[in-house]
């Protein structure tokens, strides 16, 4: 099929209140131009490289997220034009986000992410560190960083009902996290990203704002 197939099938299955990513990671520019044609105007990337060269060849009107892990020295590459950072697993990287934001004149919109699945390779923060860097004031004092959400991936695996578990498990974190943190009038804590080709069907059904699918688009 080709990639206009491939996204009208996708998109009969995603509702409108959800935001499907196109992730176009080692693409060639003409595949991203077709899913263009085809309509769509958010694409993910994981290296900020390839992120910034394609931003650079592209209609403008398109909306950039970072979805890979992130080195605090390349955010530089991206910190000019970046829509949405999904990948944000330390304070480390917050402040350097933060600090690259503020020297464009920019508040750049990020996502926690958080680490529910089994595999011990998938990045994110774990257990308390998350809620006590939160509620302290160092997280206050960022003002290049609008905090929008959580991202998680689920494990790598067939079993849908331990997938189906690990997407309610971040809905709740997210819940949570809204309730105790992000509850203020200038808040907008409203993204929870999940899902994949193999899984965003069970995410979206899991609460799943916006779904992040590479393979199933552009394979
Ligand atoms: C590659 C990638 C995706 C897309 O995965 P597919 O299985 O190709 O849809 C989604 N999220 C992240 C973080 C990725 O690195």
């Amino acid at each position: 099929m080709s990639i206009k197939q491939n996204i009208e099938k996708i998109r009969a299955d995603i509702p409108s209140g959800v935001t499907l990513v196109n992730v176009s990671k080692t693409q060639p520019i003409e595949k991203l131009w077709s899913a263009y044609e085809a309509g769509e105007r958010v694409f993910g990337e994981s290296r900020p490289r390839e992120l910034e060269s394609k931003y650079n060849e592209l209609p403008k009107d398109i909306e950039w997220h970072m979805i890979g892990s992130l080195q605090t020295n390349k955010v530089k590459y991206i910190a000019p034009f970046v829509n949405l950072i999904h990948s944000v697993d330390s304070e480390r990287l917050l402040e350097m986000i933060n600090r690259e934001a503020l020297k464009c004149g920019r508040v750049i919109d990020v996502l926690l992410e958080i680490f529910v699945a089994q595999e011990s390779t998938k990045h994110g923060w774990k257990g308390d560190e998350l809620t006590s860097y939160l509620s302290s004031q160092r997280c206050r004092d960022l003002k290049g960083v609008r905090i929008r959400g959580v991202m998680g991936m689920a494990s790598f695996t067939d079993d849908r009902e331990q997938v189906r578990r690990e997407f309610k498990e971040l809905n709740s974190e997210f819940v949570a996290l809204k309730e105790r943190f992000f509850r203020g009038d200038d808040d907008k804590f409203d993204t929870l990203s999940m899902g994949m080709s193999g899984d965003f069907r069970i995410a979206i059904e899991q609460g799943s704002t916006m779904v992040r699918v590479g393979s199933s688009i552009f394979n």
